[in-house]
């Protein structure tokens, strides 16, 4: 039922009404509406009744075990979104002059410093508001890169066919043509093949590492020289760093660009849809690129940082102020914090929004990375791996297919269901839909595609072991009850309070506006 549904003419909600004055002064007449706008008339307690309960209904990190491969729906601290929503945070306007903004600034400024140091790059902007957006950016500074050297004859990007859509999708809108290349029977990138697919024409390779089936790329250097050989650049897609986090750095893997969700591995969770940040890092040659704004910290008036001695701006000939700090600097100093623009950066790939990005998550990153500290990020990638190695030892001693069962899980990895499909008709999808009736939000399904009927599983490091148990148990009743009473799982989900939905009509006909019944009646 809709809240509209629930609405009675006149019906008010007093405890609002100091709220409910009409600021109409100084609107000439004609802006003004004529009508009434078509909202809910409700009582409180019918509004707090009405959203209490389709929030019960719902399936969320906060009430149910989420291992949605991919997307790394793990448990975001109370304390990181407190934090983040402190009134002078939430209250600062996005075009406040920097003076104003130096408490906020100084939050960025070390979340863009932490992050190169995870990721081992030279440089971090915090700009781009999802995982895609900022490999739209990666890649767009990887083009601004060849077309700075007057290098116009590379027209390729080399995507993995285990990559995730937006990887090829990203290539094409940045006006590159994708080469696709295997992966061998172990789950890595085939080298011949990628041997055989660069040359003068390769712009650069976009890797997963660990990839989308879960394990760590064994030949990552041996991949590394043969792109950077022919003058290629490396994309890493770090959607996910819940693995490597405080072990490896993929800077120090070779990689030119990366991405990182700050909305999965950082304290936002993906899998509701929310608002992200995809921070983009890179390695020197590409510092001029990075897009605006990126926070920068001033040398102090006193004595401070005056020239770029160490050389950590890397091409301080091309900025037009090589006494910024703030990409590639180290953050030492007592300076004022400030955005750098296109007079600082005129490489720039230039902006990603209207503004500086979805601060609110940067700050839930920020103040989650304080308190994990370097200790808590080692921690945060062992429990992550122990826990992904634990289930699917489980889940292959009760009989389950693993796809790469001779491999060492990263973050996640992939149990088919083929097998099960072949002796009873019971899909991946049938077995997700069941896992709801038991109270589990199912695995990703269908993804990656190279694997039939996949389910990639990715507990996390926040679930105890008796949660991990417990989805054993249930893939194990429902793999009875595909051989027993397949037609339960065939029509599951039973206990939802929407069944299975036409996915397609959806996806292409969304329609989420209510109609007052007397225009649908109108309508006929
Ligand atoms: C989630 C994800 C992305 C895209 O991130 P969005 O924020 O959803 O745009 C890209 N690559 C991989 C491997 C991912 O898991």
């Amino acid at each position: 039922m809709l809240i509209f549904e629930r609405s009675h003419p006149g019906r008010r909600n007093a405890a609002q009404a100091p709220n409910h004055v009409a600021a109409t002064s100084g609107i000439p007449d004609a802006l003004l509406r004529k009508d009434r706008p078509l909202l809910p008339e409700a009582s409180e307690m019918d509004v707090v009744r009405h959203y209490t309960r389709l929030s019960q209904k719902n399936f969320s990190i906060d009430t149910h075990f989420y291992p949605l491969g991919s997307c790394t729906m793990k448990y975001n601290p109370r304390a990181c979104n407190t934090l983040a929503m402190l009134p002078q945070f939430l209250a600062r306007h996005p075009l406040a002059p920097d003076s104003t903004g130096q408490g906020v600034l100084a939050c960025l400024y070390d979340l863009q410093e932490i992050l190169k140091d995870v990721t081992g790059m030279a440089g971090v902007s915090l700009m781009p508001m999802a995982g895609a957006q900022g490999e739209f950016a990666g890649i767009a500074m990887i083009r601004a890169y060849h077309e700075a050297r007057g290098d116009t004859a590379r027209t390729e990007i080399i995507v993995p066919d285990a990559a995730h859509g937006t990887n090829p999708a990203t290539a094409v809108m940045c006006g590159y043509t994708v080469k696709e290349i295997p992966t061998d029977s172990e789950g890595d990138v085939d080298l011949d093949a990628l041997r055989a697919a660069v040359g003068p024409q390769t712009a650069g390779l976009m890797l997963t590492n660990p990839s989308t089936l879960g394990v760590f790329e064994k030949q990552i250097q041996a991949i590394q020289k043969i792109v950077h050989d022919v003058g290629g650049l490396l994309y890493y897609d770090g959607a996910n760093l819940n693995a490597i986090l405080g072990k490896v750095k993929p800077g120090d893997m070779g990689f030119d660009v990366i991405h990182m969700n700050l909305h999965k591995t950082f304290s936002t969770p993906h899998g509701g849809g929310g608002p992200g940040a995809g921070a983009v890092g890179v390695a020197q040659r590409l510092l001029p690129f990075l897009p605006l704004p990126v926070v920068a910290k001033l040398p102090s008036p006193a004595g401070g940082i005056t020239s770029d001695s160490a050389g950590v701006l890397g091409q301080p000939s091309r900025m037009a102020s090589s006494s910024i700090r703030g990409v590639g600097g180290e953050g030492s100093g007592n300076g004022a914090y400030r955005y750098l623009t296109e007079q600082d950066l005129p490489q720039s790939i230039g902006h990603l929004s209207a503004f500086s990005g979805n601060i609110g998550i940067l700050l839930r990153a920020y103040v989650y990375a304080r308190m994990l500290g370097a200790e808590g990020m080692h921690r945060v990638a062992e429990f992550a791996t122990l826990n992904a190695n634990y289930l699917m030892a489980e889940l292959q001693k009760a009989g389950f297919t693993i796809a790469f069962p001779q491999r060492r899980a990263s973050h996640e990895f992939i149990v088919s269901i083929k097998p099960l499909k072949d002796a009873t008709g019971i899909s991946a999808m049938d077995v997700a839909k069941r896992l709801l009736d038991k109270g589990y939000h199912p695995p990703t399904t269908y993804f990656p595609m190279l694997v039939p009927e996949c389910l990639l599983i990715e507990p996390t490091e926040t679930e105890s072991k008796e949660t991990l148990d417990g989805f054993v148990a249930a893939m194990k009743e429902v793999r009875d009850e595909a051989y027993t009473t397949p037609e339960l799982v065939k029509g599951a989900p039973h206990t939802m309070p929407v069944r299975r939905l036409d996915d397609v009509k959806a996806a292409r006909e969304l329609d989420l506006t209510w109609k007052a019944p007397a225009t649908q009646a109108d309508a006929g």
